[in-house]
């Protein structure tokens, strides 16, 4: 037998092959697997495929409809909240796209010190964040590795009134299996990469040159890091550089590797479209560009393929559009993100050309929060499952029969109306109060009993109050 190549899990005839065969809509095949996927119990990636085509307008309304419905299966009213911190834009890579890329001499390059960090995560603090996600480019500062550990824990180290941030996710290039191990250690919670393209000659062509050029050392990463314990990982693809469609299937078969190998899938998927980034004309012109509708259909598709898998949304989309998508299946956003390092403390001197990509949505984290509510759903700044052990197979365990909500929901409410209580603005805070009241009128008395009282002992003072 041949030696096997890192990543043969994605088989790029297999998804051509299954991409041929389902050229042309079929309308009775897709309310098939529309019926099936109500039931929340996922779908193969054959299925899948075959709602890949659907393009008439009542058959679309059917499918945005079933997404909407296995959205509110499984997640309820919740939106969780967490914010982008950018610690560096130092990078040996140069990948096309990205306004980070070693060639690019329009950015000024900058890492954060320690107590920039401090400085940074202080402010998100004090707007009333609670989950970071920290993101670096692929060169670090002379003391290596551990520039990216140190973060870490200054992150956590920080604190600010009754506020602190309870759980950092790292969105940093792959990692050899010791340094993962040290991720593990400093107490890392979700550990995201995108594989930007899975289709092989696309990705040697918009990748040119530092360690990023290996394709098989990126898709094999989440598999160190589950070897090494990190059970919490977010895929991703950056789309608008390979068409769509191939994109999803294979992040679909890249998802069954880990199921198979591990026993459980991603935590979350993200779905960036490409924006345009100081220095890149590839990001100015997109070789595959996704349209608003076919974004939606990728946001439906995926929802309904796995339904307990959270979908991010990052501040990339405009506020209309993620208000839309919402109902479709996303179950994160970003608010109030800067992508430059030093953003946040710096406001107003915000330099562009030190930012990542231009951001579809300016707006704060109050108006993003109050946005949210008036739309009836609940911000949740919940970290709790993380803080129980709950995560990895743990949390899909517990999230696969939809019990996860009767954690979730009431978690929600609680960091919910700490936010509201320490952070909020008076025309925000009067909407949310509204929201939780007339939400907790129409629970079942069991529930009602559990989130009133968790709300109740918020108000009453108590701060990190989950279950
Ligand atoms: N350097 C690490 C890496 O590439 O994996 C992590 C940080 S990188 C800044 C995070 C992600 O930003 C990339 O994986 C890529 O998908 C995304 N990105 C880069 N350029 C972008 C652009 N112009 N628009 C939207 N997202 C972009
Ligand atoms: Fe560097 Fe990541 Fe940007 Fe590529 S996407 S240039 S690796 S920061």
């Amino acid at each position: 037998m041949g030696e096997r190549v890192p990543g043969d899990f994605i088989d790029d005839a297999r998804i051509e092959q299954t991409l041929r065969d389902t050229r042309r809509p079929d309308s009775g095949r897709v309310r098939e697997v529309l019926a099936k996927a109500k039931t929340l119990c996922g779908l193969t990636i054959d299925e899948a495929a075959a709602l890949m085509p659907v393009s008439d307008p009542a058959l679309l309304g059917e499918m945005f409809d079933a997404a909407n419905h296995v959205k509110n299966a499984i997640y309820g009213r919740r939106i969780v909240i967490f914010a982008p911190l950018y610690i560096s834009n130092l990078c040996s890579n140069e990948c096309l796209y990205c306004a980070f890329r070693v060639r690019n001499k329009e950015v000024r390059r900058r890492a954060l010190t320690q107590e920039e960090i401090a400085r940074e995560t202080r402010i998100l603090v004090e707007q009333g964040h609670k989950r970071i996600l920290l993101v670096a480019g692929e060169a670090y500062p002379e003391q290596g590795f551990s520039y990216v550990l140190d973060s870490i824990r200054t992150i956590y180290s920080v604190k600010s009134g009754p506020g602190e941030i309870r759980r950092v996710n790292a969105n940093i290039a792959p990692l050899t299996l010791d340094e993962f191990k040290q991720l593990k250690e400093v107490g890392i919670g979700t550990y995201q990469l995108f594989q930007e393209t899975y289709h092989r000659d696309t990705y040697r062509r918009v990748h040119l040159a530092g360690r990023k050029v290996d394709y098989g050392w990126r898709v094999t990463a989440f598999d160190r890091a589950m070897q090494q314990g990190i059970d919490d990982v977010g895929i991703g693809v950056l789309f608008g550089l390979f068409s769509w469609n191939y994109e999803v299937l294979a992040m679909l078969q890249h998802i069954r590797h880990l199921e198979q190998e591990f026993g459980v899938g991603p935590h979350t998927i993200s779905v960036p479209r490409i924006e345009p980034a100081v220095g890149s004309n590839m990001a100015e012109h997109p070789p595959a560009a996704v349209s608003d509708i076919d974004f939606r259909k990728i946001v439906a598709i995926l929802r309904l393929t796995v339904p307990y898998t959270g979908i991010i949304m990052s501040t990339r989309e405009t506020a209309n559009l993620r208000r839309e998508l919402f109902a479709l299946g996303v179950s994160q956003i970003s608010g109030g993100s800067r992508t430059n390092p030093g953003g946040y403390s710096e406001e107003g001197l915000q330099e562009d050309n030190e930012a990542q990509f231009s951001l579809g949505d300016q707006r704060s984290l109050d108006d993003v929060i109050q946005d949210v509510a008036r739309l009836g759903l609940v911000p949740s700044f919940c970290t709790g499952c993380y803080r129980l052990g709950r995560t990895g197979k743990d949390f899909m365990d517990l999230a696969k029969p939809g019990e996860i909500r009767h954690h979730c929901d009431p978690n929600a409410f609680s960091t919910f109306t700490e936010y509201l209580q320490d952070y909020a603005s008076p025309e925000t805070k009067a909407v949310g109060d509204a929201l939780i009241a007339q939400a907790i009128g129409e629970m079942e008395p069991d529930e009602a009993r559990l989130v009133g009282g968790m709300v109740e002992k918020v108000r009453a003072g108590g701060r990190d109050v989950y279950c």
